[in-house]
């Protein structure tokens, strides 16, 4: 039984239903693909992740690359009042290229693959009343009654309930608590602006035409209030629509616009270059102003990813077992490759218990290095005080130094 039908939830299910396993996958929403604009961000799909679909099944991967938008090939603008400069992306390497994906594009097309297999059923709409564990296996109640089976997998994201439940089976000791780490970039406040696929802009340089196969750093120019900039992340022409990422801190004045027209005045004094209400429908504003969006999480992970019960075990996979802030887009990638490691350790182990002690030896130290290195990686590429930013990555080289001096000091 899996519990959540996100990116991790689907592709375990798929990868046990390759093995011959009957798979029941419990999801809260009725439709863990649908497009939520408050949500709507993006996912690049990198080696590791790409590998897990080739795993799954060819169309899966085919289906991504054949719609998503190749990091290599998106060249990268930035528009000020001056107009737009646009550079190459460095990244050329064809064998290294990672996908920019929406979110419910990349999770519609693991459920079509997962409700197109006769091993999986899923039950959508799922309310999980209650989870029991014995010696015999878990017992999950919801309002259809009671459905039972050997293997638990928590895949239902950074507030699992099955965590939860882990923590409680154990008594409270804490070895089901995550453990999180502070970061610049946690707690920082987001929400998403949906802007047509393509469109073209007059700038002091001419007429711009901003492809959707582009980035697009929208700079602020404010001067009564901090500068934000929009940032817009490549997708494949054929969804029609864009997104625009706006990232503050937690007390910026833009939460303050929270009706269009407060929100348009701010837009006209932060972005004079950038004519939002031109390009975006009066309905949208609406929504985006009224938004009040979502915050990063801080670097945080399970320290204990399986549970036993005689010959039933219980796993953590994805969000549930760590979760990041987007800094190095390893959210997904991370969650995609917890799946590739369990099933390499039921590969080499003979009982699904084995399997799980296995998980927990192997992927709990690239756990805990990935969290160290997303605290470090890129934390500062936000709308963040620059000064901050510049002393951040000062004390960073100067730490890099000493390390690189007297690397036997710790
Ligand atoms: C603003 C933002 C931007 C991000 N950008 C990126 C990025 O660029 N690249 C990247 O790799 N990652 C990114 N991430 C992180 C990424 O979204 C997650 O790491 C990834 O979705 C994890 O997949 P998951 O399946 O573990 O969890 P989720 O995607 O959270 O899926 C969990 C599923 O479980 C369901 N569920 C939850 N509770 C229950 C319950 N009790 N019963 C039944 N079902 C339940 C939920 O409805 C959901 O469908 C971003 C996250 C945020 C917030």
């Amino acid at each position: 039984m899996v519990v959540g039908a996100g990116p991790a939830g689907l592709a375990v299910a798929l990868m046990l239903a390759k093995k011959g396993w009957a798979v029941s996958v419990f999801e809260r929403s009725s439709d863990p693909a649908a497009y939520d604009p408050g949500k709507g961000f993006m996912y690049l799909i990198d080696g590791r992740g790409q590998h897990l679909l080739r795993s799954l099944g060819l169309s899966i991967f085919e289906r991504l690359v054949t719609s998503a938008v190749a990091m290599a090939d998106a060249k990268i603008g930035v528009l000020t009042p001056k107009g737009l400069t646009e550079r190459v992306n460095p990244i050329k390497d064809a064998d290294r290229k990672s996908y920019w994906i929406p979110r419910h594009a990349f999770v519609g097309y693991l459920l079509d693959a997962a409700k197109s297999c006769e091993n999986i059923r899923l039950h959508l709409d799922a309310d999980i009343q209650d989870i029991k564990s014995d010696a015999n296996g878990f017992h999950i109640k919801t309002g259809d009654g009671i459905r039972s089976a050997s293997l638990l997998v928590g895949a239902d994201g950074y507030r699992s309930q099955v965590r939860e439940k882990l923590e409680e089976w154990d008594g409270k000791q804490g070895r089901y608590e995550v453990k999180k780490f502070s970061s610049p970039s946690a707690g920082l406040r987001y929400k998403v602006l949906t802007l047509p696929g393509e469109f073209e802009l007059s700038t002091p340089k001419g007429v711009e035409a901003f492809s959707s196969d582009g980035f697009y750093a929208i700079r602020g120019v404010s001067k009564t209030k901090c500068k934000q900039k929009l940032g817009l992340i490549p997708v494949s022409q054929d969804f029609g629509a864009r997104t625009a990422n706006l990232i503050t801190y937690e007390d910026d004045v833009v939460w303050e616009a929270d009706t269009v027209e407060s929100f348009k005045s701010y837009a006209e004094e932060q972005w004079p270059h950038f004519p939002v209400e031109k390009l975006v429908p009066e309905e949208e504003l609406k929504r985006f102003a009224e938004n009040r969006g979502g915050r990063f999480p801080s670097p945080q992970y399970c320290p204990t990813a399986v549970w036993r019960n005689e010959g039933a075990a219980a796993i953590l996979l994805g969000d549930a077992l760590h979760s990041l802030p987007p800094d190095i887009g390893q959210g997904v990638n991370s969650a995609l490759e917890d799946v590739t490691v369990l099933e390499s350790c039921l590969d080499s182990t003979a009982t699904s218990t084995e399997a799980v002690e296995e998980f927990q030896k192997r992927r709990l130290p690239d756990v805990e290095a990935l969290i160290r290195i997303v605290r470090v990686a890129a934390p500062f590429q936000y709308s963040q005080a620059p000064w901050r930013g510049r002393l951040w990555n000062a004390s960073f080289l100067s730490r890099l130094l000493l390390n690189k001096l007297l690397p036997s000091v710790p």
